[in-house]
């Protein structure tokens, strides 16, 4: 039995949970370690299990689903575009791609977008499109293009990206790997105005929240200043808003926080409302020309069905007022977090409604035990990096939902 299976939390489970867990522990790969609890239902903030229990949903499929989840109106163009036409490719024009092109660069201000579907995907989008302006405008020799990049980034799983992921378990024997990147410390920017000085850097990827890592915040000034070395070293400032955009953080982007417009702009995850895979690279003309017909591209990229989909989740997301919601329950839910003076809690940081403890227990089981707690009280939330837990519940909670979210925090730590 694999370790997912001999998990004391699985007595507990109906024989109808176990079923489904077996089936994907069967003929499933392995690359997941999920709480032991089977989905079947969402609607808003809350998600139902196959028996019928009722949760909280603290993770948003990793923050996709911030418009709540099934939004409606989010439904209501997918199942309205999906009976009229879904895919054609980019080998001819569509009647929606045009106008999702008009409505997102307005939207975030920028000249252009190139639509692909996961968020690595528009990583490596940008990661390519840094390089060809390094060669093509800024000038650097062929082949010796450089981005620098941060520890304890997460941009997601491609051979690529995790070649310049400073986590081992991301990492390991997956090699070789690719070059041309430079790994700095997260939230310094004197090492970054160091690694500028190489002449051959053509841009700085960089999230403004670390998520994966744990929801790691870095000071103030940080977003700012980093920018401002940029465009003194001229160099792309290249923000992966992939999991603090679209409101998560209190604002429409976590940039904004700070007044910084990055030069390219990465978004993925809540683009369609936990719908289906939509990412894009933002960026102006200057930028986004230097690729031509042929040079880059993807099947689904930028195809109706996403168009649709992705235009009515940033329409929700201004309609209901989500970044203002965030940023103010986001702060009463960290004040009354702390107010809980639990022992167990180390640290409680965030911005907006992106949140996680860090726990402070001798048990390194602790965090996920926590999980199994809250799990049973009705909120589903999970461990990253061993001892942080996200919460990061969608952005339609009412202050009413998160207070009682908070009682239940509280009492599975009393548990703990
Ligand atoms: N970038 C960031 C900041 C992320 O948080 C993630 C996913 O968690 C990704 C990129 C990768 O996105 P995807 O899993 O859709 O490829």
């Amino acid at each position: 039995m694999s370790d997912i299976m001999s998990n004391r939390a699985l007595s507990v489970l109906t024989d109808r949970s176990r079923q489904f867990l077996e089936l994907e522990e069967k003929y499933g790969a392995h690359n997941y370690h999920p709480l032991p609890v089977v989905l079947s239902k969402g609607s808003g903030v809350f998600l139902w299990d196959v028996d019928g229990k009722r949760y909280y949903d603290f993770l948003s499929g990793y923050s996709a689903v911030n418009q709540g989840h099934c939004h409606p109106r989010i439904v209501a163009a997918l199942v309205g575009q999906a009976k009229v036409l879904t895919l054609t490719s980019r080998a001819f024009y569509n009647d929606c791609l045009g106008e999702y092109e008009k409505m997102i660069t307005a939207y975030f201000g920028y000249d252009k977008l190139l639509p692909m579907n996961t968020g690595v995907e528009a990583v490596e989008t940008a990661i390519k499109l840094c390089r060809r302006w390094g060669y093509a405008v800024k000038g650097i020799p062929e082949g010796r293009a450089k981005i620098v990049v941060c520890a304890g980034n997460f941009h997601g799983r491609t051979s690529t990206v995790i070649s310049f992921s400073t986590d081992e378990d991301s990492r390991r024997q997956f090699g070789p790997y690719m070059e041309g990147f430079v790994v700095i410390p997260y939230d310094d920017v004197d090492a970054l105005a160091i690694a500028l000085e190489d002449k051959d850097v053509a841009g700085f990827l960089v999230e403004p929240i670390q998520g994966e890592a744990g929801v790691v915040v870095p000071r103030d000034g940080y977003l700012s200043r980093a920018k401002a070395c940029c465009e003194a070293a001229g160099v792309l400032f290249i923000a992966d808003e992939i999991q603090t955009g679209l409101c998560r953080t209190g604002k429409l982007l976590a940039c904004d926080h700070e007044r910084v417009r990055p030069d390219m702009l990465i978004l993925g995850k809540a683009l369609s409302g936990g719908m289906l895979p939509v990412s894009a690279v933002l960026a102006d003309d200057p930028v986004m020309l230097t690729i031509g017909p042929g040079e880059h591209g993807s099947t689904y990229g930028g195809n109706p069905l996403a168009c649709k989909v992705a235009m009515e989740a940033l329409q929700v997301l201004q309609d209901e007022g989500l970044a203002a919601k965030a940023e103010v329950l986001g702060e009463e839910f960290r004040r009354a977090l702390r107010a809980l003076g639990s022992p167990h809690v180390g640290e409680i940081r965030g911005k907006g409604l992106l949140n996680a403890i860090v726990i402070a227990h001798p048990h390194p089981e602790a965090a996920w035990e926590l999980c199994l707690a809250l799990k049973d009280r009705g909120v589903l939330a999970k461990p990253t990096h061993g001892d942080k837990i996200r919460l990061a519940p969608p952005l339609v909670i009412t202050r009413d939902q998160l207070r009682e979210c908070v009682e239940i925090v509280g009492d599975a730590l009393c548990a703990l």
